[in-house]
């Protein structure tokens, strides 16, 4: 997703003198010590290039749940890779970037990037619940405003201004880290914006903590006054399991549309079996492929990069073998680009 702002430890607080939701208690009990998740693994820190340097520049986070649907000693299992801190992050590549997409350039309001013809991207926020190794956002621990911290006034007036954004997306961090009430005052504000006919929300969360989905969200999502699309990130189809069957089913049942965009990352997915499985498990779960993504080209994540030659490849052989609709779009984010462009 977009990065653009402090990666906060804790999500906001619920308004009121309610309980906290259970999702924000799980939330907080996230693993956070890479040694802690190896010994629940059966796995050997040294064996593995394990990084404190590399978890010091960007912290290991990975909910509880999530660390249930890896497999015990497996070094190279495809959901411990994408959160485990590594050696090979520290190593310089050239090519790889701090802004490796040019958000930098793109900002034209409190939280808002208007990169896309008539999309307005709305960063609400810089938290996620977990620390995906190769996103971007880790390069960003202390930077701009998001638009839930102005209280969502300036980035909904500079949407306001522009008769040409009819599709707000909601991006971070992840915008569902953000407590119910603060979506709602979002939404709430939104709904004075006339020429929107579209909401999209991108989101990690109902994969990862699919606790997240409970009634409050859910009642929120079917209250609203527009369409919206839920694209969610799964790179694996193990990230699935029955829990993130069942928030997706009350996903739907409020109405949303869930598409997945993934991540082409070596040694997580990069063959076909992984890429075909992966579609197929996410239809399974009521989810359209949506996108596949070349990596953006961040200081770190240079050892997940699968060369372009080999994802056409990849792409093509996952056309010839699954229904039509099963095919994710291959893509990179070039900066400066209207749209992503196809590879
Ligand atoms: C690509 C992308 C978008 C918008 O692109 P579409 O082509 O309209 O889907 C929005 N948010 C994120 C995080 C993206 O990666
Ligand atoms: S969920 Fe992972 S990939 Fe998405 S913004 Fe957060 S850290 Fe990045």
């Amino acid at each position: 997703m977009i990065p653009a702002a402090h990666p906060l430890s804790h999500p906001a607080p619920s308004q009121g003198g309610d309980a906290p939701p259970r999702w924000q208690a799980l939330w907080r009990e996230a693993v956070r010590d890479p040694r802690e998740l190896l010994g629940l693994l059966g796995l050997d820190p040294d064996a593995l290039g394990m990084s404190d340097a590399a978890a010091a520049q960007f912290p290991l986070r990975v909910p509880r749940g999530f660390v249930a649907r890896m497999r015990h000693g497996d070094p190279a299992d495809p959901l411990l890779r994408q959160v485990l801190p590594l050696d090979a992050e520290m190593r310089p590549m050239p090519g790889f970037s701090l802004d490796a997409v040019g958000d930098g350039a793109a900002k034209a309001g409190h939280g808002v990037i208007r990169k896309y013809r008539g999309r307005a991207l709305l960063i609400a926020t810089g938290s996620c619940a977990i620390n995906c190794r190769y996103c971007f956002r880790r390069h960003f621990p202390y930077a701009e405003e998001t638009a839930a911290a102005a209280g969502w006034r300036e980035a909904v007036a500079a949407i306001a201004a522009d008769p040409d954004i009819d599709e707000v997306i909601l991006s971070g961090g992840d915008p569902w880290s953000l407590a119910t009430p603060k979506l709602a005052e979002l939404t709430d504000a939104l709904k004075g914006v006339p020429q929107l006919k579209r909401l999209r929300v991108h989101t990690r969360l109902p994969v990862v903590l699919p606790e997240r989905v409970d009634a409050a969200l859910t009642e929120w999502l079917a209250a609203l006054p527009w369409p919206v699309a839920v694209v969610l990130h799964a790179n694996h189809a193990r990230e699935f399991d029955a829990a993130v069957d069942a928030a997706m089913r009350r996903l739907r049942e409020a109405g949303a549309s869930l598409l997945n965009q993934a991540v082409l990352l070596r040694g997580v997915n990069d063959s076909v079996e992984a890429l075909a499985a992966l579609s197929e498990r996410s239809y399974a779960a009521g989810v359209l492929p949506y996108y596949l993504h070349q990596l953006d080209r961040v200081q770190g994540a240079a050892h997940f990069e699968v060369a372009d030659e080999q994802a056409l490849a990849l792409h093509r052989a996952l056309a010839a073998r699954l229904s039509g609709y099963l095919v994710p779009k291959l893509v990179r984010e070039v900066a400066g680009d209207p749209g992503k462009r196809p590879l």
